[in-house]
């Protein structure tokens, strides 16, 4: 199929990879009903040809960024949350493979420093914020909060709140100031995008078998994988009540199936596209004043090879 017809056609498919995985209100939402192992329109077979697809993706997500940063209007906030080994590091890198590296910033949250754990709870993310024109990725972030410290709440006690505030109210009320501090950035100019990797214990196995098999794969292997890995039923538990509290139309949740890493990576490319055609980007336009400029340079450019003298 000549190149060009294939990525129109990749372009038309973006709402059947992303419409059913989208979720803008959360409060029916089920995590049963999502299949870590769905490959969407597609069959197994069509892996090759999802690769492909993937590449167009690929150079439609830079072209479109190139705009993004000369506009310098919005930014754009891709969140990235899943258990261990569900292919978050393998996403990012993939599908922001063709982004200019100047216009966007990758950032890890891992467990929070002294200095972290004696502010409120979103002040490591505050900093992070992509600025305008930018893109910003988050692997993990400030829903750690509602996950990880849900269920060990021995990290709870750690944060230094006031006793009185810690209430059986604290995870409805983390999800309120999550809500407002979203809709807070999205009135600011910018987007946001959540994405939960979906993987099923079943394949988490698998690659942690892979990654203790494989010496090159060791470093990724931690005890503290296997030991969340025990507490399955709590995380997907705290999985689904963040995303039937936290899922809106303007910072909606992708649940993205993650058995099959070809296909998550699909989803996620057409989802960050679709968030970027919804910006209506275009390089900005000069004015005629500008253009009388650049006409003026580029004549003498062209004659002696010297740019005019500055006037100010
Ligand atoms: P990798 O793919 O390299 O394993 P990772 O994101 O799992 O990446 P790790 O250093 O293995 O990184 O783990 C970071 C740990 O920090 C995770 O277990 C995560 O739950 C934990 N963490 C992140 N944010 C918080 C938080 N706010 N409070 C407590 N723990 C947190
Ligand atoms: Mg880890």
């Amino acid at each position: 199929m000549p190149k060009n017809s294939l990525a129109k056609r990749a372009r038309k498919r973006i709402p059947s990879f992303i419409a059913p995985y989208r979720i803008d209100r959360g409060k029916k939402f089920r995590l049963k009903d999502v299949d870590p192992s769905d490959t969407g329109p597609l069959e197994s077979e069509q892996k090759q040809e999802s690769r492909d697809v993937l590449q167009h993706g690929v150079a439609e997500l830079s072209r479109l960024q190139e705009m993004l940063y000369a506009q310098d209007r919005w930014g754009l906030l891709l969140i990235f949350q899943a258990m261990d080994a569900a292919g978050k590091d393998g996403t990012i890198k993939h599908v922001l493979s063709g982004v200019n590296p100047q216009g966007c910033e990758v950032r890890s949250f891992k467990q929070p420093s002294t200095e972290e754990l004696d502010h409120d709870f979103l002040w490591r993310a505050c900093r992070a914020i992509p600025e305008r024109g930018r893109i910003g990725i988050f692997n993990r972030s400030y829903y750690e909060e509602v996950l990880v410290v849900r269920t060990h709440p021995e990290l709870l006690a750690r944060q230094h709140m006031p006793s009185s505030l810690v209430t059986r109210d604290i995870w409805k009320e983390r999800f309120d100031d999550i809500n407002a501090y979203e809709r807070y950035l999205t009135r600011n100019g910018i987007a946001i995008r959540k994405f939960f990797l979906h993987v099923s214990k079943k394949e988490q196995k698998r690659r942690f078998l892979e990654r203790i098999d494989d010496p090159n794969k060791n470093w990724k292997f931690s005890m503290a994988d296997a030991r969340e890995r025990d507490r399955w039923n709590d995380y997907m538990a705290a999985y689904e009540d963040m995303i039937r509290h936290t899922a809106t139309p303007h910072a909606p949740w992708f649940v993205v199936p993650a058995d099959n890493k070809w296909f998550t990576r699909l989803v996620v490319a057409a989802a960050v596209i679709d968030a970027l055609d919804e910006m209506d980007l275009s390089f900005p336009k000069v004015d005629a004043a500008k253009r009388r400029e650049l006409r003026s340079v580029r004549a003498l450019l062209e004659k002696n090879g010297k740019a005019p003298k500055r006037t100010r």
